[in-house]
């Protein structure tokens, strides 16, 4: 696990060797209380995470979960009970799908705390900021990728955390149990290219950006469900892995099916 690290004042931001997962801290609370994004991902790196803020003075005052998939919904009792909000459509996804997401945290990153694990609280009706008393933390909530996945834009600093979104490393990952994947992804990108003003660009995976690679990925992953949509294969140069290259080939079988069925 890296160490967190600022990637702009206020924001720090962790990755682990696991799916280059980061964690992203948002300081500025009242009495050292900090905004805590999708804690990852093992148990040593999310009690090294509590350790990094305990002797940071910085005290977890309320976490984000972007998305109900299981490596962005933990939580360890060194980080303190305090709400860990979701989009509601988030919340019920977690709660519809814990025992696959338990299944997934037992293979992937075992002995967490399972009475902790994806214990989330909706945000309110309409709810398109985070309540905490730091910086403004805007919720930007879609279904591209998992239901009611959500983007936190901190307007201070310009600094968009993506959640699964506008990797380095990952294609686009369509939620394929959903209604239209590629239609609900779309909305997503549109949405997140709308927000004005991103100068630091968080994903869920792989390395941290600024203004000129938020538009590149923007276009790449455009361009990728472009492609997708005609139903053509390859010509991603994140199709690199092989876990990667079977998303992608399943992905292009739903939507040729899709095709085909029309
Ligand atoms: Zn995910």
């Amino acid at each position: 696990m890296g160490r967190l690290s600022e990637i702009t004042p206020g924001v720090l931001v962790a990755t682990s060797e696991l799916y280059s997962t980061t964690t992203t801290v948002v300081t500025g609370g009242s009495g050292g209380g900090s905004l805590l994004i999708d804690p990852a991902v093992t148990v040593p790196e999310l009690a090294a995470i509590a350790a990094q803020l305990a002797a940071a003075r910085l005290v977890p005052q309320a976490g984000f979960a972007t998305h109900p998939h299981w490596d962005h919904v933990l939580w360890c009792r060194e980080l303190g009970v305090v709400p860990r909000y979701a989009a509601p459509r988030a919340v019920a996804a977690a709660v519809a799908g814990r025992d696959a997401m338990i299944s997934g945290v037992l293979q992937g990153a075992p002995g967490h705390d399972l009475g902790l694990f994806g214990r989330l609280t909706a945000l309110g009706p309409g709810g398109a900021v985070i309540p905490w008393d730091g910086p403004a933390a805007r919720v930007v909530t879609h279904d591209a990728h998992a239901p009611g996945h959500s983007a936190v834009f901190l307007p201070g600093t310009g600094t968009l955390v993506a959640g699964d979104m506008l990797s380095d490393i990952e294609i686009p990952l369509l939620d394929l149990a959903g209604h239209d994947p590629v239609g609900d992804y779309r909305t997503g990108l549109e949405r997140l290219a709308a927000v004005p003003g991103v100068r630091h660009l968080v994903p869920g995976h792989g390395t941290v950006g600024d203004a000129a690679e938020f538009r590149r990925r923007v276009a790449a992953d455009a361009a990728y469900l472009d492609r997708l949509a005609r139903g053509e294969d390859g010509g991603d140069p994140r199709l690199s892995l092989e876990w990667l290259r079977r998303e992608h080939e399943q992905q292009v079988a739903h939507v040729r099916a899709g095709r085909a069925a029309r």
